[in-house]
């Protein structure tokens, strides 16, 4: 009887086991990802001020910020992986759009590959179970062309003028031209006002296209923000 017992619970061990791991590798993962861009006139004008890029000032257009994979409770994995460090050597035939859609405005001047390291080592290495490092950088690139942000606002009447646009306008024009909700996230500029900082669009977790946000990041903006001119 003894021996019975011993076997049907050895027995339902080994079938509660591959389960438990499941669980265990999935709570590991991400469930989908944050793609987010910046408009490089608000990181700009803040008090902090910033530092144009070696190759010199950007274009007026929105700059990838990252692609953040995250966990629908709001919360995020972050560096995943210290065996897979930046390896610019990976992505030599994107770096040249990288330089146009991904650059860099902290100071002190720099070429991006701090920042895109930072990125990748961060972020990145959480969504290695989807994609490896030469596809996540030209995921974000093309989520960059599709998503088409300045695009949007434009075309809704919306221009970095430096004048103020409501809050709702700016989320609508987006959600027109794309077909989801996105995020706005605001900070100040010289003189105390809020502005348009970063937009936040969520992507499937295979990095193919956008989806409804399962969950937005925290703040606020005021009812009316200013779109500054860069
Ligand atoms: P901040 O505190 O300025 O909002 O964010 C600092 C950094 O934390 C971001 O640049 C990003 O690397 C990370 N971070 C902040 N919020 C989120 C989030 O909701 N998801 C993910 N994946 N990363 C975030
Ligand atoms: P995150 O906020 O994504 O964790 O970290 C951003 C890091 O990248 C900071 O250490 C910041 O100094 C650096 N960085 C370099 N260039 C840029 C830039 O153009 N925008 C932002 N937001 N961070 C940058």
């Amino acid at each position: 009887m003894k021996i019975f017992q011993a076997s049907l619970c050895l027995l339902s061990l080994l079938l509660i086991l591959p389960s438990l791991f499941a669980a265990s590798s999935s709570s590991e993962d991400f469930d989908f990802f944050y793609f987010v861009q910046q408009w490089p006139g608000s990181y700009c004008d803040t008090q902090k001020s910033c530092c144009y890029p070696t190759s010199g000032k950007p274009a007026a257009d929105f700059g990838i910020h990252g692609l953040w994979p995250n966990y629908k409770d709001g919360t995020y994995p972050s560096n995943c992986d210290q065996t897979k460090p930046f390896d610019s050597s990976t992505i030599s035939d994107l770096i040249s759009s990288m330089k146009k859609s991904w650059p860099t405005l902290a100071c002190p001047s720099g070429s991006g590959e701090a920042f895109w390291e930072h990125e990748w080592e961060k972020h990145g290495t959480c969504s290695e179970s989807v994609i490896d490092q030469h596809q996540y950088f030209q995921t974000a690139l093309a989520l960059k062309q599709k998503t088409n942000l300045l695009g949007a606002l434009t075309k809704a009447g919306i221009n970095p003028d430096g004048k103020s646009y409501t809050l709702e306008s700016i989320r609508d024009s987006i959600k027109e031209s794309t077909g989801f909700t996105p995020w706005i996230e605001c900070n100040r500029g010289g003189s105390g006002n809020s502005q348009l900082y970063q937009v936040y669009q969520c992507v499937d977790r295979s990095g193919s296209g956008l989806i409804e946000c399962p969950v937005f990041p925290h703040g606020k903006c005021g009812a009316e923000i200013e779109f500054p001119s860069f």
